[in-house]
């Protein structure tokens, strides 16, 4: 008997067909003789509806609130989820991140899972029940109020309760059939992989391949736990996230492309700092100012300094939603950092390449800047880690770039990726 954790995403149980459909799916690995512990995300778009309700109400929703409010979107699923598997004869035991002990740090809206301590999941477990737990929040000890992990983290409600109960595997279900060489609704032609590295899958999921959320990765890597992304509206097996250790035991390794794909990344945007004084310390006071505002920055460039001023810009990416902290920490180090003027531009995108493979084999930027130059692609940025490079280019160019570096790298399927449900959004 194998202990799964499987978690559903928005479009799996977007309507009430939907949260049929996988309560059977539920029941089935149930009745195959497996332990099940489920985790659900809201149905659909629900958390950007709520997001979008917020802001009519207020300009700048206080935390707490903002929190207490997209926590009620799982809760809605979880219990529905609950009510379905009742009536195929089993016992669905609803519980909220806080019952199930997913306890986190108080920082509402990107709160960390600070401890697991899953005591009513795993006595619904002891009782046969099948335990369905809210995603994306947790709890706060210090301050007693509900948190969320940030967009995207019902994934990691999934790997840490999977951890934390040392499950056999994680099972992520969502719209497409695992991860792709490129994100399908971008580029129609993106091959479905069937295995990956964590590392690769890291490097993709900090590139805005949205799948999977970045911490999720870091936490099943942490825990060398067996994770897959499958599809709830199929059968396909899916993608494994594995280690390139497991990989050579199972005889995969030597199969591995060298490129995994393309992703792109339209959430950041682009700041930059002019006639900064090139001598020592500025770079600090401005890294400083922005870390002081807990911006998080993503690429950094600096300029050759001009021979005859000794000043030089200064540019870096963060979230395009954290421009204005930035802006406004900047301004208030300006004596410190000694800069002219702060520009910011939002219409950029991130389009980065990823494979273990380009450790061993030169030429692959070769490749990457042609084709980028073949599609008329302006590089503004550039920056690599051992198994990516990332260029950022205007917004408009990022699915053009995208699909050329894919066919460039001979990524291309046959056919076209199937996208089963999901907006999108
Ligand atoms: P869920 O609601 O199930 O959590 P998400 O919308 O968060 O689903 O993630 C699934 C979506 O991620 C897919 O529909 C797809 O558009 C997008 N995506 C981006 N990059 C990739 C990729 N490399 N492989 C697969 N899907 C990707
Ligand atoms: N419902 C949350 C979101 O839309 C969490 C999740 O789906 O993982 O971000
Ligand atoms: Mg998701």
């Amino acid at each position: 008997m194998a202990l799964i954790v499987q978690k559903y995403g928005g479009s799996s149980v977007a309507d009430a067909a939907s949260i049929l459909r996988v309560a059977r799916r539920i029941v089935e690995t149930v009745a195959a003789g497996n332990q099940v512990v489920v985790v659900v995300s809201a149905m659909g778009d629900t958390t950007d509806d709520l997001i979008d309700l917020a802001q009519q109400v207020s300009a700048a929703p206080a935390p707490r609130e903002y929190d207490m409010l997209l926590t009620s979107g799982e809760r809605i699923s979880m219990a529905l989820l609950a009510m379905a598997i009742h009536d195929l004869g089993f016992e669905g035991r609803s519980f909220t991140g806080s019952q199930a002990g997913l306890i986190t740090d108080s920082q509402h809206g990107a709160a960390r899972i600070v401890e697991v301590t899953p005591v009513r999941v795993q006595e619904a477990l002891a009782d046969g029940a099948i335990p369905i737990i809210a995603g994306f929040q947790g709890f706060s000890r210090e301050t007693k109020d509900i948190t969320t992990l940030g967009r995207g983290g019902s994934d990691t409600t999934a790997v840490a309760l999977a951890v934390a109960l040392a499950a056999d595997m994680c099972e992520i279900y969502t719209d497409v059939d695992g991860v792709f060489s490129a994100d399908p609704r971008l580029v129609p032609a993106a091959r479905q992989l069937p295995r990956l590295e964590y590392e690769e899958m890291l490097e993709f999921a900090a590139a805005g391949a949205k799948v999977l959320h970045l911490r999720c990765v870091e936490y099943a890597r942490r825990a060398a736990l067996a994770l897959f992304v499958r599809s709830s509206f199929s059968q396909h097996p899916g993608t494994a996230i594995t280690s390139r250790a497991r990989m050579e035991e199972e005889g995969h390794a030597m199969e591995q492309p060298i490129i995994a794909g393309v992703a792109v990344d339209l959430s950041d945007a682009k700041v930059t700092i002019t006639s900064v004084p090139d001598e020592p310390g500025r770079a600090a006071a401005i890294f400083e100012a922005l870390a002081g505002a807990d911006v998080n920055i993503d690429m950094i460039v600096q300029n050759v300094s001009a021979k005859t001023t000794g000043r030089t810009d200064v540019t870096f990416t963060c979230p395009t939603g954290s421009v204005a902290t930035a802006r406004a920490a900047l301004e208030s180090s300006r004596d410190r950092i000694g800069f002219d003027e702060l520009l910011h531009d939002e219409h950029i995108a991130k389009v980065s390449l990823i494979g273990a493979g380009m450790k061993q084999h030169p030429g692959v930027s070769a490749t990457f800047f042609s084709a980028l130059a073949h599609a008329g692609v302006n590089v503004e940025l550039i920056s690599t880690s051992e198994i990516r490079i990332s260029v950022v280019t205007r917004a408009e160019t990022a699915q053009q770039a995208a699909q050329a570096v894919h066919t460039a790298f001979g990524l291309d399927a046959s056919g076209e990726a199937v996208v089963y449900a999901g907006s999108g959004r």
